[in-house]
């Protein structure tokens, strides 16, 4: 995949395109990465990239004349990729937007500041405006490299080995199990037996049990609009019986009567 960010501060990208995984990548021939300076293809003798709001008001607007010849070039280095607009007002970005940038050949990332850019480039340049969440930041590129990160990952032979996307929280509609490392016992809080006993199935059921029981604790809405299998039905299931059974017992103190109990 070929990587274009436009920015007017291509330098912020240097020092993200040579650590971990995206220098991995890069180095892999996975994905190419850079960034174009908006700045470059400013026409006048300040190379501006920003002028005043038509109809009045405060802050500044990004021309439109050098973003779009920055989109053009970038479109020539990087053929059908995807051209995306960061901004706060576009589709929120989510690990299935993720997953489906990661099969574009290309994606060119355009990173706004001051208030936005001048409406005719979203009209004309642009396949899809993405934002990070509700909430604004002074410019586009760290939204930028949050997509980044998030898409790479799901490009086959990115991660290595061990590492899976597949596994991530999301990723199946849950999130991920509980992760321990050494020391065995840390300030007295130990690590679960199942996970040191080295039997591979008892460690398969308890890391289903741990991102279950993460995800109904943490994001239910997730549970909610998920379809559960047999197998985790059936630990839910077990659940509710062990929560009944617990109860019940308090039923004793005269507390804790489940409905429908004499
Ligand atoms: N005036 C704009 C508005 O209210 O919609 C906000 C402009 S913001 C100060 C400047 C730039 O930061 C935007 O053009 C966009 O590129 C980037 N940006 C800000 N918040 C963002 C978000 N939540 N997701 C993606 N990009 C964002």
């Amino acid at each position: 995949m070929d990587i274009l960010a436009l920015t007017i501060f291509p330098e912020l990208f240097g020092p993200f395109w040579e650590h971990g995984i995206i220098k991995r990548a890069i180095d892999a021939n996975k994905i190419t990465a850079s960034a174009l300076n908006i700045r470059d293809f400013a026409k006048d003798r300040h190379h501006s990239t920003d002028d005043r709001p038509y109809g009045g008001g405060s802050g500044m607007v990004m021309l439109p004349g050098p973003l779009a010849l920055s989109i053009q070039k970038a479109r020539v280095a990087a053929r059908d990729a995807r051209t995306v607009l960061l901004t706060p007002q576009g589709e929120v970005f989510d690990q299935k937007k993720a997953v489906e940038l990661s099969h574009e050949k290309g994606l060119i990332l355009i990173c706004g500041r001051y208030e936005g850019v001048d409406e005719r480039i979203c009209q004309d340049f642009i396949d899809e405006e993405i934002s990070i969440g509700d909430f604004v930041l002074t410019g586009g590129e760290l939204a930028a490299m949050v997509v980044i990160e998030a898409v790479i990952r799901h490009i086959p032979g990115v991660l290595g080995g061990s590492d899976s996307a597949e596994k991530d929280s999301f990723n199946d509609g849950l999130l991920e199990h509980a992760h321990y490392t050494r020391p065995r016992d840390f300030m007295g809080n130990p690590v679960p037996d199942v996970l040191t006993n080295g039997n591979h199935k008892d460690i398969e059921q308890w890391r289903m049990e741990s991102a279950l029981i993460r995800t109904f604790l943490k994001r239910q809405d997730l549970l909610k609009n998920r379809t559960l299998s047999q197998q985790e039905i059936n630990i839910l299931k077990k659940w509710c019986s062990d929560i009944e059974s617990i109860i019940k017992a308090q039923s004793v103190f005269g507390v804790g009567a489940l409905p429908g109990d004499q």
